[in-house]
Parts: structure tokens; sequence; C-alpha cells
């Protein structure tokens, strides 16, 4: 895809610090970390994310997750991840080629994910999920 970091990245046209790379996916250091070994898995081939991308490759993506994850735990002693995908317009998504985020956490990171917790959706639960049938 023309005008895509990922892709640039895939081909080799931009460089990246690779944290490891297989057949179908990289792995790579974010440039803009929120903490030390934040780590984007990306596919080599373009799909904008997780409602174009085909089952097999998402599958090829969660296993170099799970590598990169064994990968930290077995080299830097990590034993706390975070892994997030944003995915369409109303998240953070800002590169429209499909990735992950491994997010290692420490003791007193102080990296906080800002959430409301909505109480009033549990009563809406029954009329939800009729809506999905
Ligand atoms: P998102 O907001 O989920 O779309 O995340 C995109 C991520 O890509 C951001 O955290 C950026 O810091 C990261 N990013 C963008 N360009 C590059 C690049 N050339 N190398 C490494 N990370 C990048
Ligand atoms: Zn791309």
């Amino acid at each position: 895809m023309e005008n895509c970091i990922f892709c640039a990245i895939a081909e080799k046209k931009i460089s990246a610090n690779l944290v490891l790379e297989n057949e179908t996916c990289l792995a790579f250091l974010d440039n803009n970390p929120v903490s030390p070994y934040h780590t984007l898995v990306i596919p080599k081939v373009h799909y904008e994310n997780m409602f174009d991308i085909p089952k097999a490759v998402l599958m090829e993506v969660t296993e170099t997750i799970h590598q990169v994850c064994l990968l930290y735990a077995e080299k830097l002693g990590i034993d706390s991840i975070q892994i997030f995908n944003n995915s369409g317009p109303h998240t953070a998504q800002t590169v429209y080629h499909l990735h992950f985020h491994i997010l290692p956490r420490f003791e007193k990171d102080a990296i906080r994910f800002e959430v409301n917790i909505r109480r009033d959706l549990v009563e809406k639960f029954p009329e939800m999920l009729t809506r999905l049938k």
C-alpha cells in the first residue's frame, strides 16, 4: 500500500528497530515508547485493522505476539505485559496498517489508562445480547 509507513518498514524502505521477523510478521520498537520495549507487531501484508484482516493472518500475528512475550520473559525477566490494538476512527488508531501494541509493565511504572465504568449498561445486557441474534 502506497504511503503506508508500516508497509515501508515491511518492505525495508525505511528502517525500524527490529525485535524479530518471521515469514509473515515483524515486531519492532514503537518510536514513541510508553514503556521500555514498547513493541508493535504487524503483518507484512497490508490490512487496515481487525475488520479486514483474514483469520489465518491474524493467527500468525498472534503467534508472533506470543513469541515476543516469551522472548521478553526469557531475556529480560519481564512478567507483566499489556497487549492492545486500535481498530477504527473512534479509537486511537493513527496508522491504518494493522498492528498490536505490546506494552511491558513494571512495578510503579505510573502508566494510567483512564476508563469510566458504565454500570448503567448492566441492565441493558439482555437487550444488547438480543441484538446479536
Ligand atoms: P496507533 O495509535 O494504535 O495507530 O499506534 C501507532 C503507533 O505507531 C504509535 O504508537 C506510533 O508511535 C508508532 N509509529 C508510527 N510510526 C512509526 C515508526 N516509523 N517506527 C516505529 N513506530 C512508529
Ligand atoms: Zn501498510
